[in-house]
């Protein structure tokens, strides 16, 4: 036990630190060890929540007559705070999250860049003027926040992507109540202590945890939330976007079940690369993660051959003791999920590699899962329709483009999809036939830049606004058009 095991974090509300309503705490579990604890969270209930929903309100007015270069000057320090203890945020993520230090650290030193992409970005987001016929008359739209925006993140990137939605929501004047995943919520404090320190206001960042059945309420369905972002599962996110007023923007980052077509002219050898990264890498739970491999029937048997003697290579362990390719799953409900899915692989198709929890010395108390590949896969069995969201790969054999497309789409989600192929026809079919908000020619289903778009199709999102890039302000600034004269 060391110091973090024992300290009790604090909700922020109000420009406080504060204990929740209850007094109750919950231990935050190192999924590598899991008598590990990596330090005690609020369990905050509809108290707590309203109280940061009002807290937020409070200070709104003052935050959006701010001028914006000082707005910027708070991201830019936190950005600086967040690089400076980036060995140490870092090393506390591998270990509530369990994904490897090198990953961790990206992670951090993303979330900085993130704050200072939008501290430019912001400065220049404005409105448009028209051409009218009246010589008199100026016509021009202006962006303006739009109050209290909740923020509520998953466990799988538990500081960029808070970061990605925080720092366009404060640079564009709104106030925000966080809540980050219960299952990592240790950098998204660190993230949340950062801007704190860098100067924001009272009441301008409100940072509660606890449990989503107890808090979620409160700050999703408050008359005073005027918007809502959201990532994690399908199910949550559309509960949260059918449960919000009128007034309330939604914007969800949902699940997925991503492809990567590899046809037969591909260069087996870096599709092989493509499969293993896309599927393996934060052990299979990434978002944009790899799931299904629709390789042509004609190079099946080759690709097959490579890609288990590559994942025979695969190394899994603790993160914070060693550069391996895969940690534990994040929880103990990813465990069982996932090893449920490979019990029903087991029966729906033919089991070729892995799958097996690991609990040898060093491994008892972790959540080892060793990758897993299934062969024999069809569209039509769950393996290859819902997320499992851990690793394994399903392979399934398709004759030619026409039918990898027909699977690859045969899906509800529409995340991210990528093709292996030296066929530049085929390259650019793939960008307009795939339904996939993110497309990838020769690289991996996973990763996209701070400055692009980012968000899915179909059942992946609420498709409304896109997050990242200068298009993520959009979703917290509001339009007003002007018409003046005289
Ligand atoms: P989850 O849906 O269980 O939880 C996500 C967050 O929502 C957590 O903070 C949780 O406490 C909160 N929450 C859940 N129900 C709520 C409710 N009714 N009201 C308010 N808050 C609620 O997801 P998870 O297990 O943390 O993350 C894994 C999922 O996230 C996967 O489905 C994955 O695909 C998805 N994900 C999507 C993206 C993306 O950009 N599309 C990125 C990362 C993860």
């Amino acid at each position: 036990m060391d110091e973090l095991s024992q300290q009790a974090f604090l909700n922020h509300i109000g420009g406080e630190w504060v204990a929740c309503a209850s007094g109750a705490t919950a231990p935050n579990l190192n999924p590598a060890d899991s008598a590990d604890v990596v330090g005690r969270f609020q369990q905050s209930d509809a108290t707590d929540g309203a109280r940061a929903v009002a807290a937020a309100a409070a200070a709104f007015p003052a935050w959006r007559d701010t001028p914006i270069s000082k707005r910027a000057a708070i991201l830019f320090r936190a950005a600086q705070l967040l690089e400076d203890r980036a060995d140490s945020v870092a090393r506390e993520l591998t270990r509530e999250e369990g994904k490897g230090l090198a990953l961790a650290r990206d992670e951090v030193l993303r979330s900085a860049q993130t704050l200072r992409f939008y501290a430019v970005e912001g400065q220049s987001f404005t409105g448009e003027t028209f051409v009218n016929d009246d010589p008199d008359m100026v016509v021009y739209s202006q962006r303006e926040p739009l109050g209290v925006v909740t923020v509520i993140s998953p466990w799988n990137f538990p500081i960029s992507i808070p970061a990605r939605k925080i720092a366009p929501a404060l640079i564009t004047g709104n106030t925000v109540v966080f809540k980050p995943s219960s299952d990592a919520p240790l950098s998204g404090y660190r993230l949340a202590q950062a801007l704190i320190e860098a100067g924001l206001p009272p009441g301008v960042l409100n940072f509660v945890t606890g449990p989503a059945s107890k808090v979620g309420q409160a700050i999703t369905t408050a008359p005073a939330v005027r918007a809502i972002s959201f990532t994690g599962s399908t199910s949550a996110g559309e509960q949260i976007h059918r449960g919000a007023g009128l007034t309330t923007r939604t914007q969800m980052e949902l699940g997925g079940k991503n492809p990567l077509i590899v046809l037969a002219d591909a260069d087996l050898d870096r599709a092989v690369d493509l499969a293993v990264k896309g599927g393996f890498s934060l052990s299979g739970q990434a978002c944009t993660g790899t799931s299904r491999l629709l390789v042509d029937r004609k190079v099946l048997p080759a690709f097959t051959e490579k890609l288990l003697a590559r994942m025979a290579k695969l190394t899994i362990g603790n993160g914070l003791e060693g550069n391996f390719d895969l940690g534990p799953l994040a929880t103990r409900k990813q465990l069982d999920t996932v090893l449920s899915y490979i019990a029903l692989g087991k029966q729906e198709a033919t089991h070729l590699i892995g799958g097996e929890r690991l609990d040898g010395p060093g491994f008892e108390r972790g959540y080892y899962v060793t990758p897993a590949l299934f062969t024999d896969v069809t569209q039509q069995m769950r393996i290859a329709r819902e997320e499992i969201f851990g690793p394994v790969l399903a392979l399934i054999a398709v004759d030619g483009y026409d039918e990898a497309i027909a699977c690859a789409n045969d899906t509800e989600y529409g995340l991210a999809a990528a093709i292996a192929t030296r066929d530049a026809r085929y390259a650019h079919r793939f960008a307009r036939d795939i339904q996939a908000g993110t497309v990838k020619i020769n690289r991996t289903t996973t990763g996209n830049l701070i400055n692009a778009p980012f968000g899915g199709l179909k059942s992946s999102s609420t498709s409304t606004f896109r997050e990242s890039g200068r298009v993520g302000l959009e979703f917290y600034t509001q339009i007003k058009t002007v018409y003046r004269a005289g």
